[in-house]
């Protein structure tokens, strides 16, 4: 049997107006968009913890610290490309990956096949091996009354 790997990836960030909003690495028309100390791309975060988690290969912000300001407003590709890179090294390929946004607002269901275009592409798998749900904070809690948002995301690995 081929020696399969799954990881899981949470992140969460505040949102505040006069930020971006960049979700798997698509620019989203908000009001409010999340702080944080690169471009603060919740899936791609995520997407980047749990692939890092399934590998065994550490977290997010060991390998690339936030008070590092070559990561300053940095496009979390960076981020996911090199972990896609060390996965690789370590003798892994990607499954498949799925994905839950949480957040208040907007409505992301127009952006959803655009967002899953842009992390297959990432990721360099096809489409079909990538999911991305979206649900609300229910008007409850910091996410929803609009002041965070949150992603989970879960990847199976394969031995190559
Ligand atoms: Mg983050």
């Amino acid at each position: 049997m081929p020696e399969i790997r799954v990881g899981a990836g949470h992140d969460l960030h505040r949102l505040e107006p006069g930020h971006r909003l960049v979700l798997a690495g698509v620019e989203i028309p908000a009001e409010r968009g999340a702080v944080g100390h690169s471009d603060a791309d919740v899936v791609l975060h995520a997407v980047t913890d749990a692939i890092l988690g399934a590998a065994a290969l550490g977290d997010i912000g060991r390998l690339f610290p936030n008070t590092d300001p070559a990561y300053r407003d940095a496009d979390s590709g960076l981020f996911l490309s090199e972990a896609v890179r060390l996965a690789g090294l370590a003798g892994f390929e990607i499954g498949n990956v799925d994905t839950t946004v949480i957040l208040e607002e907007p409505l992301l269901a127009p952006h959803i096949d655009g967002m899953r275009t842009k992390l297959a592409d990432v990721l360099g798998i096809p489409v079909g091996r990538v999911s991305i749900k979206a649900k609300t904070g229910e008007q409850i809690e910091s996410i929803g009354r609009g002041e965070a948002l949150a992603c989970e995301a879960v990847v199976l690995l394969a031995r190559s």
